[in-house]
């Protein structure tokens, strides 16, 4: 008998490459077309718009990296971050919603069973349910550090304890939360819970306004004995951190190393497109060698950070150990170089490049969140030390 070779992380699926090339164009004529009036219409009202969520779920925009079997369209992971690339260079609400949308399955489904993939995971991957990540606490770090708790008696838990920075925390239809067992420490306790946008005991407070990002909604969360059914839990009691932080991480962090891509070739356009229509002392800024090398310091940065990231995916996506270290380079290199091409693209606007009548102004102001998005620099390099070090450091 003949066995699906597709994992439950989507590995092991692809597509045709002319079909493959059909849709790359099509995610590049959208992203160049509607993407760039929704840019501009996101940053007058400061929201994302219900039809623009209707826009991106017809278009089939939110089921591109899922497994056919989940409701997606199968890509392999390296096909992905090739589309991944094109939907960074649009405006960062539209890049956050297509990341979040066409990611969370991946945490969700190596610890699902049927019912819970049927119920949660499937209308996920349609687009027509909203799962919000929700890790963060405001008193303590993330991962083991969490106190967020839970009580159980019988089949409910009742969980107590604080969030924030939680994208889509406001609009979402559940909360991907992780909480611990009261009483517990380390990873051993900890719970992956899908909580109920309105189960009683939640409160939400909208923090939606923030540095740049645009649009995308973010909320703190507080909950006092909130009732949660135990059938609404992913994995074993003890398996919480591996859903948030296990076979996610990784792919998630060469998503965001690849969105830093995406967004520096951007950021390259506009300021190619300034240095050539800009003219000072009778010549256009383009003809002058300091800008020109600086262009050129950009695309080599572009090129070095794209194929590193490359490199990690291909490896995630060939089920290589190194991958999660490869991951961590891929995204500490990939946001270093967006800062980098960021900070130079404006400068070559010269002044204008501050106000917002130029894109360029969103562009600079985007970039500084993937600072933080899977994790910081320093986590970075923790990842990387601990991959190159072992136990050396005790
Ligand atoms: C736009 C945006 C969207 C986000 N969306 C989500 C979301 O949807 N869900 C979610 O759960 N979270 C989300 N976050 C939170 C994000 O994941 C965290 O901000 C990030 O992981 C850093 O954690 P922290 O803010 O708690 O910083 P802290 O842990 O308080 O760290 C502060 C600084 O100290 C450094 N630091 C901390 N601990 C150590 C250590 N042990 N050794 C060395 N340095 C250390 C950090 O690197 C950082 O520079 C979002 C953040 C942003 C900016």
């Amino acid at each position: 008998m003949k066995t699906s070779t597709v994992r439950a992380d989507g590995r092991g699926s692809s597509i045709p490459e002319p079909e493959y090339q059909t849709l790359l164009g099509r995610v590049t004529d959208w992203v160049e077309g509607p993407g760039e009036a929704w840019a501009e219409e996101i940053e007058a009202t400061g929201k994302v718009s219900g039809e623009l969520w209707n826009q991106l779920r017809a278009e089939g925009f939110l089921s591109l990296a899922a497994p056919r079997d989940l409701g997606g369209a199968g890509l392999s992971f390296l096909q992905w971050m090739g589309l991944m690339e094109v939907f960074s260079r649009s405006h960062a609400s539209v890049r956050m919603i297509v990341h979040v949308l066409n990611g969370t399955w991946r945490a969700m489904n190596p610890f699902a069973d049927e019912v819970q993939r049927q119920k949660f995971i499937v209308p996920a991957v349609a687009g027509e349910s909203v799962v919000a990540f929700t890790l963060t606490e405001p008193a303590n770090g993330s991962g083991v550090d969490i106190t967020s708790s839970v009580r159980r008696d019988g089949d409910t838990y009742y969980l107590t304890g604080s969030k924030h920075l939680i994208t889509f925390g406001v609009r979402c239809d559940y909360w991907l939360l992780f909480a611990r067992l009261e009483g517990s420490s380390g990873r051993d306790g900890t719970v992956a819970l899908l909580v109920d946008r309105n189960t009683p005991g939640a409160e939400v407070e909208d923090t939606s306004r923030t540095m740049g990002v645009r649009g995308t909604d973010h909320a703190s969360l507080r909950f006092t004995n909130a009732p949660v059914p135990v059938a609404n839990r992913l994995g074993a009691e003890g398996e919480g951190l591996a859903v948030a932080l296990g076979g996610f991480l990784t792919p998630s962090r060469i998503s965001v190393a690849m969105s830093c891509v995406g967004l520096a070739q951007r950021a390259q356009q506009l300021a190619v497109a300034y240095a050539a229509g800009r003219t000072t002392f009778g010549k256009p800024l383009a003809s002058r060698q300091a800008i020109a090398f600086t262009l050129a310091e950009n695309a080599a940065d572009i090129a070095a950070a794209k194929a590193l990231t490359l490199t990690a995916a291909a490896a995630w996506q060939n089920a290589d150990p190194d991958s999660t270290a490869l991951s961590s380079m891929a995204k500490l290199t990939a946001v270093d170089m967006l800062g980098r091409v960021t900070d130079k693209a404006l400068q070559v606007h010269g002044g204008i490049g501050y106000w917002q009548s130029q894109p360029i102004e969103r562009v600079y102001r985007d970039a500084r969140a993937q600072r933080f998005e899977e994790g910081t620099n320093e986590i970075q390099k923790s990842v990387i030390a601990k991959a190159i070090l072992g136990g050396a450091t005790g």
